[in-house]
C-alpha cells in the first residue's frame, strides 16, 4: 500500500488529508507544527495528537525527507548538500550564512530545460520536476540539521531563494504549495519578502504567481536587448523583453511596495560594456519599473566558453547604473571552494530531453571583442547561433 508523504502538503492539503481520515481539519495544524517546526517524522513522538489519529497516520502516511548523498562545508561557512531524488538524479541546496540572515538556496527541478548559456545546471539538461515534498524536504532537512549543528532552538534559516537547480515557474503546481508551507506561521513562518522566486521569465506563470502567492520576484535578465538575451537565455525567444517587463509591472500590482530584482551575470566582453549599462538604464526607465539590479560575477565552468568580467569593469558597470538612480548591488561570491556559488549547482541529472546535447551543438565560440574584432553578431561578444 502506498502511503502519503506529508511533506507534500501545505496546511490546506494536510487539512483535506485529515478529513479523508475522518479527523477534524484543525488536527492538521498540530500535525503541521510537529513536522515543520519541530522536525518530527515519527508519529509516536507526537504525543499531543489523539492516539487514534496517530494510529491512522502510522497506517496511511509517512514523513520522509531526501537522502543526503554528500555535504560540503566551505571555509566561508557556506554548506552545500547533494540530495538523492532517485533514478540516478540528485539535486543541490546551499546554505549561506551572513551576519543578519541565513539564506537557503533551494532546487525546484532535477536539471533544467531552459538551457541558459552561463549556467552549469542548464548544461546538464533536464530530467524531471521535483514534487512539493522534495522541494520542502530541502528546507526541512537544512533547518533542523542546522539547529542541531549550531545548538540553536530558534529559526536558523530566515530567507529562501528558489535559485538552485531548475526554473521554478516551469514546475508551478509543485512550487506554490511549497511556498505556502515556507510562509505558513505553523511551519517556517518566513515573511513574503524573504522568500524569492527567481525566474528566467516564464511570463504566464509570473502572472499566476502574482495572484496565487506574490513572494519576492527576481528575474534573470542578463542582457539589455532581445538579440543578446535570445542567446544567453533561450526562453527569451518565446517571451521577449517587452512582454517580460510588462509582466513584471503587472506582478508589482499584486505586491505593492515591492520591487523586482534583476539578476545580471557579468560576462567578460559579452554583456559588460558601458553601452550595455546605458541600454539597461533606458530599458527600465522606459518601463518605469520599480527595480534593483544585482550584478553577479560569473563563475566560469569549461563547457560555457565564457569568462568572468574583471572586477573593475563590474564596478564601473555598477557605478553607471547607480548614478542613473538604480539601486545596484554586486553579489559577493560565496562557497567558491565547494562549487556552491551562483550558477555552479550541477547535481546529477539523467538528461531526458537531450537539452545538454542541443546546447553543446548550439555552443559556438564566444566572439570576445578583445581577441576577435570581426564579429558577425549584432552585439559585441554575442555568440554565433
Ligand atoms: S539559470 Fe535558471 S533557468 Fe537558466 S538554465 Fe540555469 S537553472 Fe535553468
Amino acid at each position: 500500500m502506498t502511503t502519503a508523504n506529508l511533506l507534500d502538503f501545505d496546511l490546506e492539503g494536510l487539512a483535506a488529508f485529515c478529513e479523508k481520515l475522518g479527523e477534524k481539519r484543525f488536527r492538521a495544524t498540530q500535525l503541521f507544527r510537529w513536522i515543520h517546526q519541530r522536525g518530527a517524522s515519527d508519529f509516536a513522538q507526537m504525543t499531543d495528537l489523539a492516539k487514534s489519529l496517530r494510529e491512522k497516520l502510522a497506517v496511511h502516511a509517512h514523513v520522509e525527507g531526501l537522502p543526503v548523498l554528500t555535504q560540503q562545508a566551505s571555509a566561508d561557512g557556506t554548506i552545500k548538500w547533494l540530495f538523492d531524488v532517485g533514478d540516478g538524479n540528485a539535486v543541490e541546496a546551499v546554505f549561506i550564512p551572513e551576519d543578519d540572515r541565513g539564506t537557503l538556496c533551494v532546487s525546484s527541478q532535477a536539471g533544467c530545460a531552459v538551457g541558459c548559456r552561463f549556467c552549469s545546471t542548464g548544461h546538464q539538461g533536464f530530467s524531471r520536476n521535483l514534487s512539493t515534498g522534495e522541494i520542502v524536504a530541502q528546507l526541512w532537512f537544512a533547518e533542523h540539521f542546522l539547529r542541531k549543528h549550531l545548538k540553536r532552538d530558534d529559526r536558523v534559516i530566515s530567507n529562501v531563494v528558489m535559485m538552485g537547480m531548475g526554473e521554478p515557474l516551469q514546475n508551478y503546481a509543485a512550487l506554490v504549495p511549497a511556498l505556502r508551507t515556507m510562509l505558513d506561521d505553523n511551519a517556517y513562518g518566513l515573511s513574503r519578502r524573504r522568500v524569492t522566486v527567481s525566474t528566467s521569465g516564464v511570463v504566464p506563470m509570473i502572472d499566476r504567481l502574482g495572484v496565487d502567492c506574490p513572494v519576492a520576484l527576481a528575474v534573470s535578465l542578463h542582457a539589455p536587448g532581445d538579440a543578446l538575451r535570445d542567446e544567453l537565455v533561450p526562453l527569451n525567444r518565446k517571451y521577449p523583453l517587452a512582454e517580460l517587463l510588462d509582466a513584471c509591472q503587472r506582478y508589482l500590482a499584486h505586491a505593492p511596495r515591492d520591487f523586482i530584482t534583476f539578476e545580471y551575470c557579468m560576462l567578460d566582453g559579452v554583456n559588460d560594456q558601458p553601452e550595455h549599462a546605458r541600454q539597461l538604464i533606458e530599458l527600465v526607465r522606459s518601463q518605469g519599473i520599480s527595480c534593483k539590479f544585482n550584478l553577479i560575477p560569473f563563475n566560469p565552468f569549461p563547457a560555457s566558453g565564457l569568462l568572468r568580467s574583471p572586477q573593475p569593469r563590474v564596478l564601473a558597470f555598477a557605478k553607471l547604473l547607480s548614478e542613473a538612480g538604480i539601486v545596484t548591488t554586486v553579489r559577493k561570491t560565496r562557497g567558491d571552494d565547494i562549487d556552491a556559488a551562483c550558477g555552479q549547482l550541477a547535481g546529477d541529472v539523467k538528461d531526458r530531453t537531450n537539452a545538454a546535447r542541443r546546447m553543446a551543438e548550439r555552443r559556438t565560440v564566444v566572439l570576445h571583442p578583445a581577441r576577435k574584432k570581426s564579429a558577425t553578431s549584432p552585439v559585441p561578444g554575442a555568440m554565433n547561433r
